[in-house]
C-alpha cells in the first residue's frame, strides 16, 4: 500500500492531508506524506472555553455512564486496530508489531478505565468526635491538556484520556508536531465512539495541532487545571514551573536513563534476550529503553561478547516488513545526535561496537542505524544524558552497593531492573536503599510496562504517574467531608469556644 492509501484507510481525507502548512514526513523514507493545517493560536481561547462548557455537563454524568463512552472507544479501537497501527508505523517508524502493540495498549487502558468507572471510591475515616463521620469524596477537576511526544504518538493520549473521561474531565490533545496524522486518525475513532454514545457534550475531546506555541496556550491557561505533558526533560523544565506558577496540576512524564544490573548469578540467556529487546526495540526510542548495562565484572566481558553477537544479526530496515526488528530513527537529526553522543563517548575513553549509519538494504531517505554498545570506563556526562537512540552504555561493578549507586547516579529516575537469582540481591534492589526509580523490576527488562501499574518516574523524569493503580487520583480533586449527626457541636482537639 502507498503512504496515501494507508492514511486514507485510516479515514484521513484529502482536505486533512493537504489543507495546511505543517509538513509531515515518514521516517521510513523521509517522504513528505501530508501538509496538515495547524491550529491558529487565536483559536485557543475558544477551544478552552468549549472544554470548560463540556466540563460543566460531563461532571454531572454518573461515572459508570462516563465509562460507557470509554467502553465504546475500546470497541472502536479494536475494529480500527490494523489501520491505526499502520499509521503509527508510517508516521513514527515503529515496526508493524509495535505499531499494533501501541493500539493494543490503548484498548487495554480502555478496559481498565471501564472497570475503574465503577470503582472511584474514597475512604471512611474514624472521627474523634462522637456522632460524627469523616469521609473522602473524589470529584472531577476540569479540562485536562494532554501534550504528547512523537515516540508513543497514540498510547499516551489514551492513558490520559481513558482515565480523564471516567473521572469527569474533558481533554484537549496537542500531539507532537512530528505525528499529527496518528492523532487525526485517532480522533476519527473517538468520533465514532462519541456518536454511538449519543449525548456527550460538544468539546469533550478536542485536538489541536502545532508546536510549542499551541502547547503553551494550554500550559498558561487557568481554565486548564490539569496539564499532562510527555516529552523531554527540557520541555518539562519549561512546562512544569509554568503550570505550577498558576496553581495548575502538572503531570510530567519526561526522559529516562534506564539501567539493568546483571549480577553473577543471573540467567544470562534470559538477560541477553531482555537486554536486546529493551535496548534496541523501537530503535532505542522508548522513554523506558535500556540505556545503561551495569554488569558484574566477573561476567561483563562474556555478556558484551554475547550481546555483540546478537546485535550483529538483528534485521534492520523497513518497519513494514514482518522480519524487521529495528526500524528507522524518527529523523536525520536523531541520527546526528546519536553519532555525536558516540563521538563523545569515544573521547571519554569508551569502546564502541556498532552504531554506524545503515544505507544498504533499507529504504532510501530514512535514518537507519546499527544499534551501538559502548563499553565505558566510568559513568561519564555522556552516559548520564539521555540520547534518544539505540546506544547501550556498559559499566562494570564489584559489589551490589556499588551497582545500585551507579544505577541511581543519573538525573533521571524512570525505569530500572536487576537480573539475579539471589533473593537477597533482588529484595535489596527493590528496598528503600535500592533503585530510586518509579519502576523497578526483577528478571525482566525496564521497558514494555503493562497498563495495570502506575507508570512514571522520579527526579528529572518529572514525578507524574499515569495509567493503572491509583493514577486516576491525579485527574480528580479530593474532598474531605465531616458529617455531624449528633445534637452537639464539639470542636476537634478538645478546643473550647463557648458563646
Ligand atoms: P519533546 O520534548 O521535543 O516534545 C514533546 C511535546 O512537547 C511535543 O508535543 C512538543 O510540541 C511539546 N512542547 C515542546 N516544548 C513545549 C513548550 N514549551 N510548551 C508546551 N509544549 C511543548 O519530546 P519528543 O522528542 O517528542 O519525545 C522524546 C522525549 O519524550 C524523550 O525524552 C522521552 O524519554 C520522552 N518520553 C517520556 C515518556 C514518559 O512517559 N516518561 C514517554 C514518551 C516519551
Amino acid at each position: 500500500m502507498s503512504h496515501k492509501d494507508i492514511l486514507k484507510a485510516a479515514g484521513l481525507t484529502e482536505a486533512e492531508l493537504e489543507g495546511g502548512m505543517l509538513a509531515v514526513h515518514s521516517p521510513i523514507d523521509g517522504a513528505e506524506v501530508a501538509r496538515v493545517r495547524e491550529t491558529d493560536p487565536a483559536e485557543m481561547p475558544k477551544v478552552i472555553a468549549k472544554a470548560q462548557a463540556a466540563f460543566r455537563e460531563w461532571r454531572k454524568v454518573p461515572a459508570p455512564r462516563r465509562g460507557e463512552l470509554v467502553r465504546l472507544l475500546g470497541e472502536e479501537l479494536r475494529a480500527a486496530k490494523a489501520e491505526l497501527g499502520a499509521v503509527v508505523t508510517l508516521e513514527a517508524g515503529k515496526i508493524t508489531s509495535e505499531g499494533l502493540g501501541e493500539v493494543q495498549e490503548m484498548i487495554d487502558i480502555c478496559d481498565f478505565a471501564v472497570g475503574l468507572s465503577r470503582q472511584i471510591y474514597g475512604l471512611t475515616i474514624a472521627s474523634e468526635r462522637p456522632g460524627h463521620r469523616m469521609m473522602e469524596t473524589w470529584h472531577p477537576l476540569g479540562p485536562c491538556a494532554i501534550i504528547t511526544a512523537f515516540n508513543f504518538p497514540v498510547a499516551v493520549w489514551s492513558w490520559n484520556t481513558a482515565l480523564a473521561l471516567v473521572c469527569g474531565d474533558p481533554v484537549i490533545w496537542k500531539p507532537s508536531e512530528k505525528t499529527p496524522l496518528t492523532a487525526i486518525a485517532t480522533m476519527k475513532v473517538m468520533q465514532r465512539a462519541l456518536k454511538r454514545f449519543g449525548d456527550a457534550p460538544e468539546g469533550l475531546c478536542q485536538l489541536v495541532i502545532g508546536g510549542p506555541a499551541i502547547g503553551e496556550a494550554l500550559v498558561n491557561s487557568k481554565d486548564v487545571p490539569i496539564v499532562s505533558a510527555t516529552g523531554s526533560t527540557r520541555m518539562g523544565g519549561i512546562v512544569g514551573p509554568k503550570v505550577s506558577a498558576r496553581w495548575g496540576r502538572p503531570i510530567l512524564e519526561l526522559g529516562g536513563n534506564n539501567a539493568m544490573i546483571v549480577a553473577p548469578s543471573a540467567d544470562l540467556d534470559m538477560a541477553v534476550r531482555a537486554i536486546v529487546f529493551s535496548a534496541v526495540g523501537t530503535a532505542g526510542q522508548r522513554c523506558t529503553t535500556l540505556r545503561r548495562l551495569i554488569a558484574h565484572n566477573s561476567i561483563k566481558d562474556d555478556l558484551v561478547a554475547r550481546l555483540a553477537k546478537a546485535y550483529a544479526s538483528l534485521p534492520i530496515g523497513d518497519p513494514r516488513k514482518a522480519t524487521t526488528l529495528i526500524g528507522p530513527l524518527i529523523d536525520h537529526g536523531a541520527r546526528d545526535r546519536m553519532q555525536a553522543a558516540l563521538e563523545k563517548a569515544r573521547a571519554e575513553g569508551g569502546k564502541v561496537h556498532g552504531g554506524k549509519t545503515v544505507a544498504e538494504g533499507v529504504p532510501q531517505g530514512g535514518a537507519y542505524v546499527e544499534p551501538a554498545i559502548a563499553e565505558m570506563p566510568e559513568q561519564t556526562d555522556t552516559v548520564r544524558t539521555e540520547t534518544f537512540a539505540p546506544i547501550l552504555y556498559v559499566l562494570g561493578y564489584d559489589t551490589l552497593e556499588e551497582a545500585i549507586a551507579i544505577q541511581n547516579d543519573v538525573p533521571q529516575g524512570l525505569s530500572s531492573c536487576i537480573f539475579t537469582l539471589n533473593v537477597r540481591e533482588a529484595e535489596t534492589f527493590l528496598s528503600s536503599v535500592g533503585s530510586d526509580c518509579g519502576i523497578a523490576n526483577v528478571n525482566i527488562g525496564p521497558s514494555g510496562a503493562e497498563i495495570g501499574g502506575a507508570f512514571g518516574g522520579e527526579k528529572e523524569t518529572g514525578g507524574g504517574r499515569e495509567s493503572g493503580s491509583d493514577a486516576w487520583k491525579g485527574y480528580m480533586r479530593r474532598q474531605t467531608n465531616t458529617i455531624n449527626y449528633s445534637d452537639a457541636l464539639p470542636l476537634a482537639q478538645g478546643v473550647k469556644f463557648d458563646i
